[in-house]
């Protein structure tokens, strides 16, 4: 094991995840990396829906080995830099600025001989930004670590998760140059998507609530239009205001509502696609008008998480600096206030938050 001059500490800062609504930061133990493990330094953490959702009712995957009785670590998205090595990893270095996946397929399973590495039957999700210290696993560090520059800003670095996230749910859905698109849902994910997707040429149409992502909506993701989402908006009216009222080209839904799943199945062309990307509440159902689907062809993707691939690619897109995020942070706080972030992200009052371990 190599040990960097500022040689980790045995205990740590981190976030815990009790229960839902139950979060706390308290010391605990940072054991030596092992065989093929690296040890980071969080330089910047970030606040996801997905953490906020846990937050609020627990995760069916992300958090799922958290019996009641005890607590998980906390966060996905982080950036940090190298300061520990297991045995036998050759590639990273003491003091190089990496990101980590928050998942990395096995390479052995029935999905991944499939070529669908996001549903490999032994993913495991690592969590644990929300702290002074990450131990990223061997498969991780193997398949799904990336250094970035020297000097590259952290909290741009992650933003590599949720930017492979909305690379994949865009890119998946094949959209074309002149494309209409309508976005259902602005949080984070759903800008970043709108990005990627005005960036292949499409012509986003996003409705949501809260006017500050509204306005990150024109500003960071250059939608064509930005519609203030109320309940009275019929898919009549939504449609009116595409091409000759036939619906958009591709609807993508980033909200994670049974209805608003139904509302964009009805939005959507003939022969158009449909994306049901924001995931509902676990146990929940919806009702599809079989004729509509039928008959008028409609494509229905519901894409999920990220693959090495898309990894990577986000790490190109934010080092060429082809899409900087940064405007999507709009508060910067210690790691200790990582309860405050959560509950001021669910308030609508910050889009993503930076959480910096204290130095
Ligand atoms: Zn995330
Ligand atoms: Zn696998």
């Amino acid at each position: 094991m190599v040990l960097a001059p500022n040689t980790p500490p045995q205990t740590m800062q981190a976030a815990r995840f009790y229960a839902p609504g139950d979060v706390r930061v308290e010391p605990v133990a940072l054991p030596a990396p092992q065989a093929g493990e690296l040890v980071i330094k969080i330089d910047a953490a970030l606040t996801c829906g997905t953490d906020v959702k846990c937050y609020r009712r627990g995760h069916p995957v992300l958090l799922a080995n958290t019996p009641n009785s005890c607590s998980s670590p906390f966060g996905h998205e982080g950036c940090g830099t190298v300061v520990a090595i297991g045995n036998g990893v050759t590639n990273f270095s003491v003091g190089d600025l990496v990101v980590a996946a928050n998942s990395a397929p096995c390479g052995d399973c029935f999905f991944c001989d499939k070529n669908q590495p996001n549903l490999c039957n032994n993913i495991a999700f690592l969590n644990g930004t929300y702290a002074e210290y990450l131990t990223i696993p061997a498969n991780i560090v193997s398949k799904n670590t990336h250094t970035l520059p020297p000097g590259f800003a952290p909290t741009k670095g992650a933003f590599t998760e949720p930017l492979a996230v909305a690379l994949r749910g865009v890119m998946e859905m094949n959209i074309q140059p002149g494309d209409t698109v309508a976005l259902l849902g602005i949080g984070p994910i759903g800008l970043l998507m709108a990005r990627v997707a005005t960036e292949l040429g499409a012509q986003v149409t996003a409705y949501g609530r809260n006017p500050l992502k509204r306005q990150l909506a024109s500003t960071f993701a250059h939608c064509q239009h930005v519609v203030h989402w109320t309940e009275d908006l019929t898919p009549e009216v939504m449609k009116a205001a595409t091409p000759q009222g036939y619906g958009f080209d591709m609807v993508i839904e980033a909200v994670g509502l049974p209805h608003i799943w139904q509302l964009a199945t009805q939005l959507v062309r003939k022969g158009g696609k449909v994306n049901l990307f924001g995931g509902c509440p676990g146990g929940s159902t919806v009702e599809l008008d079989t004729r509509r689907l039928h008959y008028d062809e409609i494509t229905l993707l519901s894409l999920f998480h990220h693959t090495p691939a898309y990894i990577a690619m986000a790490v190109d897109w934010l080092t060429t600096h082809k899409l900087d995020p940064s405007p999507l942070i709009t508060d910067t706080r210690p790691l200790t206030d990582v309860v405050p972030a959560l509950e001021a992200v669910m308030a609508g009052e910050a889009i993503k938050v930076a959480l910096i371990p204290e130095q």
